[in-house]
């Protein structure tokens, strides 16, 4: 083992030019480090200075930007994460998404926090980074492999079993907008397509390992202060119910408040939904789940599922996450579980973004059945719902690009362009075209309006429904208030964006207060609470100037007429997001410190959060309001 120090660690960055085959380690400047933490915060920053106006997804020049936080590689829970930055395929603004796993950790023993992709090789490489060197291999022989096949390939060939390795799968080679990047056998970084980027990098994989082990600035209290976020998690009555059943249980609970998407949000009765419940389902005889958690997990919701019996008998796979189960079920009409795990297997294999090819496919269905596509389209597929066999030779068909799959290709905003139209009017998308969350957003407007304002293509942010006298509410805010929402956005942001800075899993909840305290006994620094949220807006201010000088406006801030229009059934029958935006756009810029009509950071704000230089870009140029 070869001690290091987490900050001196967080500054060790690796440039990888793929057009050349330059590999250089560089050092960030540690008050790089102190102002963005890591993570989401520190792509967005790199993404900011490296990726110039012009430059499209597809570009040598556009950067693939992988990056930890201070804490991974530590035993702070969950602590193994990564988070991919790059201008995104599917909204051509910028894509951030994370994953959990091993990738972090054991990118962080490898002796680095942030990796640098760019330019474009000519053939099919994967890159080696380990024992104090990295290098480019020969990946031809990788191509048309699938994302576990390739993993498993690439680490039998570098020979080292305490590696973890990231791959992407025939999608992202056939740049299908939203192909993801998959590692540690089953862990996903999905949004926005930065499998295609790595993909039209011809990049195959990665893989990491190495020596390096982090040691704390202040070892005791950093013992002490892990041991409290531990028990914290473990008293957390939320992480007791996903350790036992994974997310799969939040499916009813969601269907009860119309949060459930189901056949493209074009009708909500869907009494399947029990079948998919995985309380019930754990108790199904048809299957067996085996824990299969993350570097320095407590809760241990991820699992692998066993089939017991049936056509499927002793196939072993992934248990879908709650969004994997609806992209594969409700939301297409299937109502078989062992089915709806296969399709999700196959889009894993694929290595497609799930919320991507859900809301396409269920688009695709709503189409058909309606008459506003027919046989002619697709190939001859018979695009029912429900109807299994059709949808994985569709799903085979995008992955390939092949026909009617050559459109889907695109993701859904783009293909029912191309129709036009009644076809146009029942797509489900969000910001310049990214897919929601596998959500009904029309039952929570936080969800929403996350979505609405989000700058990478994912849901940003999260509004506190706490009871809040300053609003006027004694209750809980309901799910669908629409005044208060946007504020309370607004302030959950700064909070949900050091989050992503910080890197622990998602699923994780503990205090601001805990994580700073373990934070600065780690880097031996004294960072307050209200010194996370500054990271937090700075972090939401880049991204914001990022998408604005790739030329977005506030009117990106949008989502389809789908989901403006009213809620024809379920729970929310009636209510509509189309007449509140426009107002919830404005109170949300304003309370972050943006013009309420542009969005543009205000020059105070963006001095307020040191980042005069981003002044100059956004005031003194073309890119001027
Ligand atoms: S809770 Fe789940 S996603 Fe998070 S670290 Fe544990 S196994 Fe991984």
């Amino acid at each position: 083992m070869k001690n290091i120090n987490a900050v001196e660690l967080e500054c060790n960055l690796l440039r990888v030019n793929l057009t050349t085959g330059a590999i250089t380690s560089e050092l960030l400047a540690e008050e790089v480090v102190r102002d963005f933490i890591g993570g989401a915060g520190l792509g967005a920053k790199l993404l900011y200075d490296e990726v110039k106006p012009g430059v499209e997804a597809f570009d040598p020049e556009n950067r693939l930007i992988i990056t930890t936080g201070l804490v991974t590689g530590t035993n702070v829970p969950g602590a193994a994460m990564f988070n991919v930055c790059t201008k995104g395929p599917l909204t051509d603004l910028a894509a951030s998404a994370q994953a959990n796993g091993y990738f972090g950790f054991r990118l962080k023993q490898a002796g680095y926090s942030t990796l640098i992709i760019e330019g474009k090789s000519n053939d099919w490489k994967y890159l080696v980074i380990g024992d104090d060197k990295a290098e480019l291999k020969d990946a031809e022989h990788l191509a048309g492999r699938n994302t576990f096949e390739t993993e498993k390939i690439i680490k039998d060939e570098i020979g080292v079993k305490k590696s973890s390795v990231m791959t992407i799968g025939v999608g992202a080679e056939n740049l299908v907008r939203y192909a993801n990047i998959q590692c540690d056998e089953g862990h996903f970084a999905a949004s926005n397509g930065p499998g295609a980027v790595m993909g039209s990098k011809k990049l195959k994989g990665i893989a990491v390992f190495g020596e390096y082990k982090i040691v704390p600035a202040r070892p005791e209290e950093f013992r002490d202060s892990v041991k409290e976020l531990v028990q914290t998690i473990l008293n957390a009555p939320p992480a007791i119910g996903l350790s036992q059943f994974g997310t799969g249980m939040l499916i009813p609970i969601a269907y009860r408040i119309g949060y459930l998407p189901t056949k493209n949000l074009s009708e909500y009765n869907w009494s399947e939904n029990v079948i998919y419940d995985a309380v019930a389902m754990k108790k199904n005889p048809a299957f067996e789940f085996r824990k299969n958690s993350c570097y320095a997990c407590t809760i241990g919701h991820c699992r692998d599922m066993i089939f017991k019996e049936g056509k499927y008998e002793g196939m072993v796979v992934d248990e879908p996450e709650y969004e994997g189960w609806q992209a594969f079920s409700g939301l297409i009409g299937v109502t078989d579980i062992a089915e709806s795990a296969m399709l999700n297997r196959l889009n894993d294999e694929l290595g497609l973004d799930l919320k991507e090819i859900g809301y396409t496919l269920a688009w695709a269905i709503e189409c058909y059945e309606k008459g506003f596509i027919t046989k002619e389209d697709t190939d001859g597929l018979e695009l029912k719902w429900g109807n299994v066999n059709a949808i994985r030779q569709l799903m085979m068909k995008i992955a390939y690009r092949k026909g009617f799959g050559n459109k889907l290709a695109e993701g859904v905003m783009r293909a029912s362009k191309m129709f036009g139209g009644p076809a146009e009017e029942c797509a489900v998308y969000c910001k310049r075209g990214a897919a929601p969350h596998i959500h009904d957003p029309r039952g929570n407007y936080s969800v929403a309006l996350g979505q609405l304002i989000s700058e990478n293509g994912s849901i940003y942010g999260a509004a506190d429904r706490s009871p809040n006298p300053e609003f006027g509410y004694n209750e809980p805010l309901s799910f669908t208030e629409s005044v208060a929402h946007p504020v309370l956005l607004a302030r959950g942001v700064p909070k949900t964006a050091f989050l992503d800075c910080y890197m622990m899993c998602n699923f994780v909840a503990v205090s601001l207060p805990q994580m700073m305290k373990c934070l600065n006994a780690l880097t031996g620094w004294e960072m307050t609470v209200e010194d996370a949220m500054r990271v937090g807006r700075r972090m939401a201010a880049i991204a914001r100037s990022f998408n604005l000088r790739q030329g977005a406006t506030a009117e990106d801030d949008n989502l389809s007429k789908r989901l403006l229009d009213p809620v024809k059934d379920g729970p929310n029958e009636g209510k509509a997001l189309g007449p509140i935006i426009v107002e919830a756009k404005r109170k949300y810029y304003k309370e972050m410190g943006w013009n309420e009509e542009t969005s543009y950071p205000l020059p105070e704000t963006l001095k307020d959060l040191n980042l005069e230089y981003v002044i100059a870009d956004l005031y003194n140029s073309n890119y001027a309001i």
